[in-house]
């Protein structure tokens, strides 16, 4: 017997999908979804009509793992006119593929005596719970368990509580606004976000997030005169970025147990704000104004792209150093970018 830590954002139990009532984005469409092994087995022995429903449209690719066969638009074929979920509506919930089930809720992100559960951003009623609903400053609900797994060695234990400290300290810092110049003045060269945004992973056929990023990649060479000035045209912006990054550096920072590295969840905080803020650009940019659903729906677009694929967050966590700069070509684009803050 051993007790943990298990901490959530007080907003955790308000999340219900709204699926095909409000979400302006239904998130069963424009990705591969990946099947979980007991998922794949359960609908390759599925009885009937319906078994022969659920196994035409799934795919295994060569390395023996199963998929969900999008079709031509993109869409789940699970996916009814309605926007329900017929895997639930004709097999039952138990039937359920288990990313569909768990999304978008992370649970259980392990470091040493502590468990977080959180909820992806990435999510349209998450973030829109998280900038309408829950305050300008993130709160956490944090509740003792006792649990059957063994007591874990006062060095791990040790090691937890100073990580966790570090975290917490940042995160107070981060809403406070003591980090504002890291928020707010850019230190990324556009070469380096044009790499980034050039490496990553996008979902296909998702028309809207292709042409946000499209926006963001024209307006990035202007971006360092931009930026200021939408920064000061939308005064609530700071605290919805000031949000943003405790929240993510809450949540990143735990990766340090599995990195083994500060520098990478570090990295991460401030690349993605700075990449969240492009997004945001891009909309105020082609809008003419921005509000609170602006900023829900850049923060659904940022989550899409770089909340969930590994490979993704992967790049928000790299190291630059000097070998890697010198892919980048030097000159105006790779000095230090100007403050951005007003
Ligand atoms: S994005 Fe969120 S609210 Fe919308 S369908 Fe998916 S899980 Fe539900
Ligand atoms: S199986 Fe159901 S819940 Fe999963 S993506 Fe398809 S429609 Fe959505």
């Amino acid at each position: 017997m051993s007790k943990i830590i298990r901490e959530m954002p007080s907003y955790y139990g308000d999340y219900v999908c709204t699926g095909n009532s409000t979400c302006f984005d239904v998130c069963c469409n424009a990705w591969v979804i990946p099947m979980d092994k007991e998922a794949a087995d359960r609908f390759l022995n599925y009885p009937g009509e319906t078994g022969e429903y659920l196994r035409s449209n799934i795919f295994q690719d060569d390395k023996g793992d199963w998929f969900i066969n999008l079709g031509s638009d993109g869409r789940c074929p699970f996916l009814t006119k309605d926007d329900l979920c017929d895997v639930r509506l004709k097999a039952g919930e138990k039937a359920q593929i288990k990313i569909c089930d768990v999304y978008p809720r992370e649970r259980d992100i392990r470091a040493g005596y502590y468990r977080l559960n959180c909820l992806m951003l990435s999510c349209c009623e998450v973030a829109r719970i998280f900038y309408e609903d829950c305050g300008d400053t993130l709160e956490f609900i944090r509740n003792t368990e006792e649990t059957d797994e063994p007591e874990i060695s006062p060095e791990l234990k040790e090691r937890t509580d100073i990580l966790l400290s570090f975290r917490d300290g940042l995160v107070d810092a981060i809403q406070k606004g003591s980090f504002d110049r890291n928020l707010f003045e850019v230190h990324e060269s556009v070469g380096s976000i044009t790499k980034i945004l050039e490496d990553a992973i996008y979902f296909e056929n998702n028309k809207r997030s292709e042409e946000v990023f499209e926006r963001v990649r024209s307006l990035l060479p202007d971006s360092d005169s931009m930026l200021p000035f939408f920064i000061k045209e939308v005064p609530e912006l700071k605290k919805w970025i000031r949000k943003t990054a405790a929240y993510i550096a809450h949540r990143n920072l735990l990766d340090t147990f599995q990195d083994g590295s500060i520098e990478g969840p570090l990295f991460s905080v401030f690349r993605s704000v700075h990449i969240l803020l492009l997004i945001a650009l891009a909309i105020y940019d082609d809008k003419g104004s921005f509000d609170v659903k602006d900023m829900v729906e850049s923060m659904h677009i940022f989550g899409n792209i770089f909340e969930i694929s590994m490979h993704n967050i992967s790049l928000l966590k790299e190291i630059r150093n000097r070998a890697k700069d010198e892919e980048y070509p030097l000159g105006e684009n790779s000095e230090m970018r100007p403050y951005l803050y007003p």
